[in-house]
């Protein structure tokens, strides 16, 4: 037996066992013994029965004075009765539905029980207690037992029962996966006794001490893998993109705004990387309005001006045309090529180029076909390419592509960014440089450990002029008082969005979505127009709608065509509405503060006031400290490091797409541990590059790239 041997081979596990271990992924006895407990029941003490109290949990010891099972005629139930006895006193034993009980307990065995105790018109009684017979090393009883996750319909007590003597067979047999002085280092459990500990504890702090061995070495295990990933790409080739300095200048000085600090150093640092003969893979990180389109097409225009090709892919169809055009305003005194390329494959939306002919700009684009746009860019005489998905079909190629840009990379794949980097590799094996943006805002942990290998350019200033959004949050009783700031508001000529919460699905309505979002903004949609704002006219948004739908409704908002948007989480991404001064955010305790954060991002987009009203009925302790941070933090970093302190690192933003193992995502909120094993991490590769010296390190990393999106 070892840990690749399949649970089948197992004693005790058949065919009907081994299929729902299946169902969990579990194939292997490695896969077995890493299926851990989510807590533990302390029935370490054997109490005496006659010090027993209601509704406490015990475990007690005693002997079968009578045991048997009936039918109960009205509910058809089996219900086994037992007496037992200890020196003090004794107690009745209650189990429904086990009839089979009264074949495996007899009167005059002793027996642990450990359970709850309960009250009814015959007195106390032990309610369903877990049951064993006594021994010096009971498995259910009489210790700290593990209780897993009841899924697949396998009872905590039936893995308890393979658990215990396949552990015991394993004594001291599972290899070591971690180097010795790591161990050493961090005061680590050695890998047999924190399996051990894990499964079953001497102590309920040594079982915490177990845990934290395999968080630390899935967080370990993580940060090997980015580095590593980043010392495998440094020693690639990217074609390298001179900094003219006088270029960069003349370009910062044509635009119609002053950039901030934070604008100018963040181009700085990419127009750095881009020098170097290794690709540059680059996040730049900032606030929903913060200006990080402008950042990266100043990027662009020093790679265009020397000679070379960029893609710059959005996530839709709308931003990818937002782009387009705020390039072509931006770079228009420049002589350069843009083009757009959207819509699904085969399905020609839209191809449009704008040329500046013969030194004359012509402001109307010139529409050119699918093929000749691809024609033009695999040949590399358009310089920036600016799309959606489109752009990583097999059939887009670029002749010099330098730099790949992706905006708002969250809403991307793995493989779709791969593919997006594997364009430039048609030219001499070249890597583009390439330039992840994203408006999430990624706590310091998760930098360094998701993010870990990728450099960080960071836009933590507001632009000058603009007024910080106010911020309020407003209970039921002032919604009367709100409105009519909406009303003054459009009145203005200014726009409003109203966000709709999810409403939980009712039982009898058989949605597939657990939430009923479509409702909730329909009816919102109709209550505001019949009631409240008869006289303002109202659009909605939702996710179930068209992309074009949806697409056609955001753009009529942009250019003003209606006053208030009513609308789900859907809106939380980039399309730039500048006259929207009013965020109306319903039930707003049901939102992330990243999320409550992007919805806030979509106001204050000009030098106007802007407000965002945050509708809560909930006044529990824990929304209240959510939404005052919200109310106060200064941006959106300062929030993400409060989310990750109250809600924990589940509830982050994007947390899911990452697929981190949940014991290491635990660690994602001690600063120090994170810090302290990227150390170790990077220590460790100077000394053994490749790993070669650490094959179980290897390994674990092969297995980790499998469940871990890696940029
Ligand atoms: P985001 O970071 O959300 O992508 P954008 O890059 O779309 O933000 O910028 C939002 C708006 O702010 C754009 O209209 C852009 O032209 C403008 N902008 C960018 N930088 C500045 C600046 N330094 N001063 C004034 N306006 C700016
Ligand atoms: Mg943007």
């Amino acid at each position: 037996m070892n840990l690749n041997t399949p649970i089948q081979s197992v004693s005790r596990i058949g065919p009907v066992f081994q299929k729902k271990l299946n169902r969990l992924g579990i194939h292997t006895v490695n896969d077995l013994i890493f299926h851990f407990p989510i807590r533990y029941e302390d029935f370490s003490n054997i109490t005496a029965i006659n010090k027993i109290k209601v509704n406490e949990k015990y475990c007690l010891a005693g002997k079968i004075l009578d045991i048997k099972t009936s039918r109960t005629w009205k509910k058809k139930m089996y219900v086994t009765e037992a007496v037992i006895e200890d020196k003090t006193s004794a107690i009745r034993a209650v189990w429904f539905n086990q009839p089979y009980l009264t074949t495996t307990l007899k009167q005059g065995d002793n027996i642990f029980l450990a359970g709850k105790i309960s009250l009814d018109k015959n007195g106390v009684f032990v309610s369903s207690p877990i049951y064993e017979k006594v021994s010096p090393n009971p498995t259910h009883t009489g210790r700290i037992i593990p209780v897993y996750p009841e899924t697949a319909k396998l009872s905590s007590r039936w893995l308890r029962y393979i658990l215990k003597p396949l552990l015991s067979e394993l004594q001291n047999k599972i290899p070591e996966t971690l180097p010795s002085k790591i161990i050493k280092n961090n005061g680590l459990l050695p890998i047999n006794q924190a399996i051990w500990q894990v499964h079953f504890p001497d102590s309920l702090v040594i079982a915490e001490k177990a845990k934290s061995r395999f968080a630390f070495e899935q967080l370990f295990l993580i940060e090997l893998a980015v580095l590593s990933q980043r010392i495998k790409l440094n020693t690639q080739n990217a074609p390298q993109v001179p900094f003219k300095i006088k270029l960069v200048q003349d370009l910062v000085s044509s635009l119609p705004f002053k950039l901030t600090d934070a604008q100018r150093k963040s181009t700085w640092q990419i127009i750095k990387d881009m020098e170097k003969a290794s690709p540059m893979s680059r996040l730049l990180e900032g606030d929903v309005g913060s200006g990080k389109t402008v950042v990266a097409l100043i990027s662009a225009m020093s790679a265009v001006k020397n000679g070379f090709q960029v893609a710059f892919m959005a996530p839709t169809e709308i931003l990818a045309k937002q782009h387009f055009d705020e390039t072509s305003k931006l770079l228009q005194p420049f002589k350069i090529k843009i083009g757009l390329l959207t819509g699904k494959q085969d399905k020609i939306i839209s191809q449009k180029i704008g040329y500046r002919i013969k030194g004359v700009w012509r402001p109307e684009i010139m529409e050119i076909s699918r093929t000749k746009l691809l024609e033009r860019t695999a040949k590399g005489e358009v310089d920036i390419l600016v799309g959606t998905h489109a752009l990583i079909q097999d059939k887009v190629k670029f002749g010099n592509l330098a730099l790949a840009i992706i905006d708002e990379q969250h809403r991307f794949g793995v493989k779709q960014r791969a593919k997006m980097v594997a364009k430039g590799k048609n030219n001499r094996a070249l890597i583009p440089h390439f330039l992840s943006i994203t408006a999430t805002p990624i706590p310091r942990t998760v930098a360094l450990t998701v993010f870990g290998n990728l450099d960080l350019s960071v836009i933590d200033q507001n632009q000058k002029g603009r007024k910080k959004v106010i911020t309020e949050k407003i209970f039921p009783q002032y919604r009367k008082k709100i409105c009519a700031f909406v009303k003054k508001e459009v009145k203005k000529g200014n726009q409003v969005f109203v966000i709709c919460p999810r409403i939980e699905k009712t039982e009898n309505e058989n949605d597939k979505n657990n939430w009923n979002e479509v409702k909730a903004v329909t009816e919102e949609h109709s209550r505001l127009s019949e009631k409240v704002f008869p006289d303002l006219k109202i659009e909605f948004l939702h996710g179930k709608m068209k992309p074009k739908e949806k697409a056609k409704i955001m753009q009529s908002f942009r250019n003003k065509k209606f006053d208030i948007l009513v609308a789900t989480s859907v809106v939380e991404v980039g399309v730039d509405i500048p006259n929207a001064t009013v965020m109306l955010i319903e039930g707003a305790e049901r939102f992330g503060l990243a999320t409550l954060h992007q919805f806030r991002g979509r106001v204050g987009r000009s030098d106007k006031q802007s407000y965002c009203f945050l509708f809560t009925s909930d006044s529990v302790p824990n929304t209240t400290r959510r939404l005052q941070a919200l109310v106060k933090a200064k941006n959106g970093f300062e929030l993400a490091e409060k989310d990750l302190q109250i809600r924990g690192p589940g509830s982050l933003y994007g947390a899911k797409q990452w697929g981190i193992p949940d014991l290491a995502m635990e660690t994602l909120r001690n600063l120090q541990l994170v810090e302290s094993t990227r150390k170790q991490a990077k220590e460790l590769l100077t000394e053994s590059p490749n790993l070669k010296k650490y094959p179980a390190l290897q390994a674990g990393i092969a297995n980790l790239s499998l469940q871990i999106h890696l940029e």
